[in-house]
C-alpha cells in the first residue's frame, strides 16, 4: 500500500469527544439517569441500524429526515437463507423503541412502559455549530395500552415536569418550554387541508424551500425561519381553531396540571414539529438564541423536542398504544452548559472540567525499579487510590514536573526506599516531604483524599458546620501522616548499622 499523503480525518459532520470534555458528558448522562430513576424509567438499548421501512412508516416518507437525511444502504445477503435488505442508521430513536415495544409484546403486561435511552443518531444534515451528522440524544418514552392510563394528560404534564427538573438539576439557565397541541390525526387532516387552501394564493411570494413544503408537507412551512416569510406565515390559519372537543379538553388538562406544578410555558401555535407521528401535545425546550451569547447554540436553539404519538404503534403494525416522549440533543445540552458556565456547570478551565488530579505519582529511580513501581501502583490502585507510574529513565526533575501536573503526591522509589521499605513522599499542596513505611501509605493517602473532598464540599456550601468538619478531616489526615512518619523513623532506626 502506498504511504498516505495526508492523515485521515473524522468524516464531515462527525467529531471526536475527548477528555476532559467527556467528563462533562458523563456527568450529564449520570444526572439524567438519576432523574429518570426517580420517575420510574428503565433503560432500553435498541440497535443502531434498523429496517429502512421502520423509519419510512414511522417517521413519514415526506419528512426531511426520511426523504433526504438518512444513511441507507442495501445490505447484501451472506447466505442462501438470507435476503438482501435495505438498512438505515437510526435518525431518531422513538420508532425503534415502539418497534421493540411491539416485538416484545410489552403491552401484554397491561402496565405503562416508561423507557429511556441514551445514544447516537445519524442524519445527513448540513453541519454547523450544534448540528452534526452523528449526534447524541437522551430520550424517554411513556406508552402502553389505554387501560394503563397512557392517554391521560397527566402523563404529558409529568414528562414536561420531569424535563423541567432535569434541566434545572443540570444547571441549564433561562430555558423556555414552548407548547402546542396538533390535535388528533383527523384534526391534522382538516388543518392540513385548510393550510393548503390558504397557501395556494400566496405560495409564489414565499421562498423556494417553503414553496416546496407548501406542496409536499404544508405543516413544515410553519417551522420555517426564513425572515422574509414570517409575516405571511403568522397570518396563516392556527391549528388551535381546528382541534376537536376531546383534543381541546386534553390540552386544557395538560396546562392545568403544569400550572399546579408551577412549570412555566409559552404557547406557540406554530410548533408542529417535523415528524409525522405527532398527535396532540407537542413541545420544545429552547434556550435564548444567538443574540444572547449565553446560549452557545447560535441558531440551533432547540435543546429538545417531543410530543404525543397516539397512532404510532398502529402505524408500525402493533396494537393501540398511545404514548408521549422526547429527545434531548445531548450535543446542544453540552454546548449550552459550557456557554452558561455557572459555578454548578462544568466549563473548560474550571477545576471541575480539568483532568482530575490523581492521588499519587510513583517515580521509579532507574529502570530496574520499574517492576517494583508497577507492583506498588497495583497495591495502591487495589486500595482504591488513583495512581500514575513514571519511568525509570526519567531524571528526578522530569519526574517531579510530571508528578506535579498529574497528582497530589509524588512517591519516590529509589535504591534506599526499596532496601528499607520506607518510601519518600512529597505533598505538592504544602511542599512538605515525608517518609512512610510502604504498608502505611494507603492510610495516609486515603485520609488526605477524604480531607480534600470535604474541603471542596465545604467551600461550595459555605456552611460553617461543613468547614468545621473539613478542619477535622484535615486534622485526621495530619495525624495519619505523623503516625506513618514515626513508624518510618522506627523502621530506619532498627536497621543494622551499614545496611
Ligand atoms: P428531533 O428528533 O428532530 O425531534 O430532535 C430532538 C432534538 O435533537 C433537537 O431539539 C436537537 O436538540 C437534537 N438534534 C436534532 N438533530 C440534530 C443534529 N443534526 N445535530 C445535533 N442535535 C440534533
Amino acid at each position: 500500500m502506498p504511504a498516505p499523503t495526508s492523515p485521515l480525518k473524522a468524516v464531515r459532520g462527525t467529531r471526536d469527544l475527548l477528555p476532559p470534555e467527556t467528563a462533562l458528558w458523563n456527568r450529564v448522562e449520570s444526572v439524567a439517569r438519576q432523574v429518570f430513576a426517580r420517575y420510574g424509567f428503565g433503560e432500553i438499548r435498541t440497535p443502531i441500524f434498523e429496517d429502512t421501512q421502520l423509519f419510512a412508516r414511522g417517521v413519514g416518507e415526506e419528512t426531511d429526515i426520511v426523504s433526504k437525511e438518512m444513511y441507507t444502504w442495501e445490505d447484501r445477503a451472506r447466505a442462501q437463507s438470507e435476503k438482501a435488505q435495505s438498512l438505515t442508521l437510526r435518525p431518531e430513536n422513538t420508532a425503534g423503541v415502539v418497534r421493540a415495544y411491539i416485538e416484545h409484546k410489552l403491552g401484554d403486561t397491561g402496565q405503562l412502559q416508561k423507557l429511556f435511552y441514551i445514544g447516537p443518531q445519524f442524519r445527513r444534515e448540513r453541519p454547523q455549530r450544534g448540528r452534526y451528522r452523528q449526534f447524541w440524544q437522551i430520550g424517554a418514552e411513556v406508552l402502553g395500552p389505554v387501560t394503563s392510563g397512557s392517554e391521560s394528560p397527566i402523563r404529558d404534564a409529568e414528562v414536561l415536569e420531569m424535563l423541567a427538573t432535569l434541566l434545572d438539576e443540570l444547571g441549564i439557565q433561562n430555558w423556555q418550554l414552548q407548547l402546542n397541541s396538533v390535535g388528533s390525526t383527523e384534526d391534522r387532516k382538516r388543518y392540513n387541508a385548510a393550510l393548503r387552501e390558504a397557501l395556494a394564493p400566496i405560495k409564489h411570494q414565499l421562498c423556494e424551500d417553503n414553496q416546496r413544503r407548501a406542496e409536499t408537507n404544508p405543516l413544515r412551512v410553519l417551522d420555517s425561519k426564513e425572515p422574509a416569510d414570517q409575516a405571511l406565515i403568522d397570518a396563516l390559519p392556527k391549528i388551535a381553531d381546528y382541534l376537536d372537543h376531546d383534543s381541546r379538553a386534553h390540552f386544557a388538562a395538560v396546562l392545568s396540571a403544569l400550572d399546579a406544578c408551577g412549570v412555566p410555558y409559552t404557547l406557540n401555535p406554530r410548533l408542529v414539529r417535523g415528524l409525522d407521528y405527532y398527535t396532540r401535545t407537542t413541545f420544545e425546550f429552547t434556550v435564548p438564541s444567538s443574540a444572547d451569547p449565553a446560549s452557545g447554540l447560535g441558531t440551533q436553539n432547540a435543546l429538545l423536542g417531543g410530543g404525543r404519538y397516539d397512532g404510532l404503534s398502529e402505524m408500525l403494525g402493533g396494537p393501540r398504544a398511545p404514548g408521549i416522549g422526547f429527545a434531548i440533543g445531548e450535543d446542544r445540552l453540552i454546548l449550552t452548559l459550557q456557554a452558561q458556565a455557572g459555578p454548578q456547570t462544568l466549563e473548560p478551565g474550571t477545576s471541575n472540567l480539568e483532568p482530575q488530579k490523581l492521588d499519587a505519582y510513583i517515580a521509579p529511580m532507574g529502570v530496574e525499579r520499574n517492576p517494583p513501581a508497577l507492583a506498588l501502583a497495583r497495591e495502591l490502585r487495589h486500595a482504591g487510590l488513583s495512581v500514575e507510574v513514571g519511568d525509570g529513565t526519567f531524571r528526578l526533575k522530569k519526574s517531579f514536573e510530571a508528578a506535579d501536573r498529574a497528582a497530589h503526591h509524588i512517591v519516590i522509589l529509589g535504591e534506599d526506599e526499596l532496601a528499607t521499605g520506607v518510601l519518600t513522599v512529597k505533598t505538592f499542596a504544602t511542599g512538605e516531604q515525608w517518609k512512610s513505611p510502604e504498608k502505611g501509605i494507603v492510610q495516609v493517602l486515603r485520609a488526605d483524599r477524604f480531607a480534600r473532598g470535604y474541603r471542596e464540599h465545604a467551600m461550595k456550601t459555605e456552611l460553617l458546620s461543613d468547614d468545621f468538619l473539613a478542619d477535622r478531616r484535615e486534622e485526621t489526615a495530619r495525624e495519619e501522616r505523623q503516625d506513618a512518619e514515626s513508624d518510618a523513623e522506627q523502621v530506619l532506626r532498627k536497621r543494622p548499622e551499614g545496611s
